[in-house]
């Protein structure tokens, strides 16, 4: 089985990641033994997951290994909002208490449009520094009221359109049929297997 290192130790994704790349042995942060704090201070999804994956191709040369990354930067985007909390979303409130940044959230958008889109920039890095990205978008509007499990940042607020239920309501296995994490890595093996 291929190897992959996924740079992200947010447990979320990794259970979401080793689901969608059941084909693949996904080796998280701890499994390489990476424990670097890494700062995201790119302007871009992309340019964070870029910043993300060349700290542990970085790491993994210095250890003498050869392994593809898999790198992700994602968040939460309100257009009537000017797309914030975008690339803040993780620490939209100051912290990273998802319950504040949701309760922020719901706050700024009072009297405003609800609309809203999560964004995944995936980036698959190779050892010689090449990489290929894809971008993935799920549509649907913040409520209220939290519906459904409230462990995973914006999950529970976040009525997608494709699902009719929130995030926070839906299974593993019915989000990522739709999610803008499914969508990214979706584009991505297709441009894999076309070459
Ligand atoms: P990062 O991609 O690890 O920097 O995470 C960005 C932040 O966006 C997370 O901490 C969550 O607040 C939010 N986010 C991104 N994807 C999801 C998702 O699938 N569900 C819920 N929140 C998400």
């Amino acid at each position: 089985m291929e190897k992959l290192v996924l740079a992200s130790n947010n447990e979320h994704k990794v259970i979401e990641y080793k689901l969608m790349l059941d084909k693949y042995e996904i080796l998280t942060l701890k499994d390489i033994g990476f424990y670097e704090e890494i700062e995201e201070n790119g302007q871009t999804f992309l340019e964070n997951a870029l910043i993300k994956a060349r700290a542990v191709n970085k790491f993994l040369k210095e250890k003498g290994l050869d392994y593809d990354i898999l790198a992700d930067d994602s968040g939460l985007c309100v257009p009537s909002i000017n797309n914030e909390p975008g690339i803040h979303s993780a620490r939209y409130s100051g912290n990273h208490d998802a319950k504040a940044c949701r309760d922020k959230l719901r706050k700024n958008l009072v009297g405003k449009d609800k609309k809203a889109f999560f964004v995944t920039v995936i980036v698959l890095y190779h050892m010689d520094g090449s990489y290929i990205y894809k971008e993935g978008k799920s549509y649907g509007t913040i409520i209220d009221e939290e519906r459904g499990d409230t462990s995973f940042g914006y999950e529970s607020i976040f009525l997608s359109d494709d699902l009719g239920k929130t995030y926070g309501e839906a299974t593993r296995e019915e989000k990522n049929q739709v999610s803008h994490r499914f969508r990214a890595l979706e584009q991505l093996k297709n441009e894999l297997e076309s070459k």
